[in-house]
């Protein structure tokens, strides 16, 4: 998914965070300088984009910073909430021989990612995500959760895993409902630059 589709939305144009806010509404405070954001602590915390989506694929870019001397969850923490409600973790993961369900490409303490796919710090890491929202039937109660495949580096690290329930730090828990992409302020600077997303039909015709 090198190339950006026709369809897709834009949501980081390079130039500024017009179309994010902070989680209270606030303008998003990060700094953005020569087409890349930077996570910033201390201005406002989390980024959340004003549109909602139901099911998608969302594709981003990030770079951990290097910090040698941070260990665990202090080494390059950010995440991409999905439906501000699943955190795909971004952390600076590389080498660990055997990743965890907190290391980099986790769902956030639910599921370790398959194997490890990061790259050093200071180099640019890809995303690619599947993601289809919870399905609830007519009492809403929950059918099917969340299901979600990810790929980091072009290496699937989730093969269409079904989300237990929302991770800690979800915006809500209102699974059903379409919601926003938010990137996590966790203090470290992390970088993030060509965000789109492709929002996907809930079904195709029943036309054979
Ligand atoms: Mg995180």
């Amino acid at each position: 998914m090198g190339s950006i589709p026709g369809n897709a939305a834009v949501l980081f144009n390079g130039k500024d965070l017009s179309n994010w806010r902070t989680r209270g509404g606030d303008p998003a405070g990060w700094d953005v300088t020569d087409g890349v954001i930077t996570v910033t602590g201390g201005a406002g915390g989390d980024i959340v984009t004003d549109q909602k989506f139901a099911d998608f694929v969302l594709h981003l870019e990030w770079m951990e910073p290097d910090m040698p001397e941070a260990t665990g969850q202090g080494k390059g923490n950010s995440g991409v909430f999905l439906q501000g409600r699943y955190e795909v973790q971004v952390l600076d993961s590389y080498g660990i021989e055997v990743p965890g369900k907190g290391d980099c490409g986790a769902i956030y303490d639910q599921f370790a990612p398959l194997v490890n796919a990061c790259k050093p710090p200071l180099e640019w890491q890809t995303y690619d995500i599947a993601f289809r929202g919870a399905c609830l039937n007519d009492s809403g109660e929950v059918m099917n959760q969340a299901r979600v495949t990810v790929v980091q580096n072009d290496i699937v690290i989730h093969n269409n895993i079904e989300m237990l329930g929302v991770t800690g730090g979800a915006m809500d828990e209102e699974v059903g409902e379409p919601g926003p992409i938010l990137l996590q302020d966790h203090g470290n600077l992390i970088k993030y630059r060509n965000i789109w997303i492709l929002p996907l039909p809930l079904k195709g015709s029943d036309v054979y």
